[in-house]
């Protein structure tokens, strides 16, 4: 079963549900952070990291010697990364998106393949979870072939037992191609208005793609009730509330896995994966 953990918006507690599901499942778990901009589960999981390796995606260079300067590859290219004036042609590689479109209309061969290197994918075990993570290059903007090329160095699609995917915040591209092939999405809110105005965003986002969906509020008993009568009306399921606890914030400051120090918590999310597995 696979399980991702996603939110509308960031510092909801979205890294923290996700260990504490994988930490508590009592299954073999591989853990996948997705959250290639901004990993941070490995502060919880502390993974001892056994390899990794470099990902680049392949960009156009122009031979210039064949090049007839024909406007072909610009026209059929809807990044604007490449652009012909008269007799000078240009490539930016940082907007390019690999479609591999230039390549195909070029009649010259005049269009090479170069690598642009977008960040580095690392494997290795957290106690008995196998952990994964992307780390986006900083200054690269291109999260989702990383996060696409993460799930393949699990093999995503064989994969048995559990899998916890730590998508990342927001409701756009990266989200989708994280929890693209789940069985199951929790998003992560809290009792706000904006917690709230950012939960509707990700859950219409979600329901377009048919994915079964389930609500855990955390910081719960600091906002208001909005949230959870949203849910109500919605017919979305509340999976769980975790309260807000000074004991769960230090622990969180610290780097600790807040199953390790709240009482019953990690009885709590066990039971909730054997329920959304029922
Ligand atoms: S399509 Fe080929 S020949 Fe035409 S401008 Fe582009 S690189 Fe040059
Ligand atoms: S590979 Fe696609 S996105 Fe990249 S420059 Fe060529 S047409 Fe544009």
């Amino acid at each position: 079963m696979k399980i991702a953990v996603a939110s509308g918006k960031g510092g909801t507690g979205k890294t923290t549900v996700a260990v504490c599901l994988a930490l508590s499942s009592g299954q073999p778990v591989t853990f996948v952070d997705c959250d290639v901009e901004e990993p941070n589960s490995h502060i919880f999981l502390r993974p001892e990291i056994e390899g990794s390796r470099k990902f680049h995606l392949p960009v156009p260079g122009i031979d210039e010697s064949r090049c007839n300067y024909c406007g072909k590859c610009r026209d059929i290219c809807r990044f604007n990364a490449v652009t012909v004036f008269g007799k000078t042609i240009m490539t930016f590689p940082d907007m390019c998106h690999s479609c591999g479109g230039c390549f195909l209309v070029c009649e010259q061969d005049a269009v090479r393949e170069e690598r642009r290197n977008i960040g580095v994918i690392e494997w290795g075990k957290a106690g008995e979870i196998d952990f994964f993570q992307g780390k986006l290059r900083i200054g690269e903007a291109m999260s989702s072939p990383l996060i696409k090329e993460v799930k393949k160095q699990t093999l995503f699609e064989e994969k048995k037992g559990l899998t916890i995917l730590d998508a990342p915040p927001g409701t756009s591209c990266p989200v989708i191609k994280t929890v693209r092939d789940t069985d199951f999405v929790i998003l992560v809110t809290e009792p706000t208005p904006f917690g709230l105005h950012d939960l509707k965003l990700a859950a219409s986002t979600i329901s377009t793609l048919g994915i079964p969906t389930g609500v855990i509020i955390n910081k719960s008993g600091v906002g208001d009730l909005g949230v959870k009568n949203w849910c109500k009306d919605q017919g979305l399921p509340l999976l769980m509330e975790i309260p807000f606890s000074r004991e769960a914030a230090s622990a969180y400051a610290k780097g600790v896995p807040i199953v390790e120090v709240e009482h019953g918590l990690k009885e709590k999310f066990n039971e909730l994966i054997e329920e959304i597995s029922r």
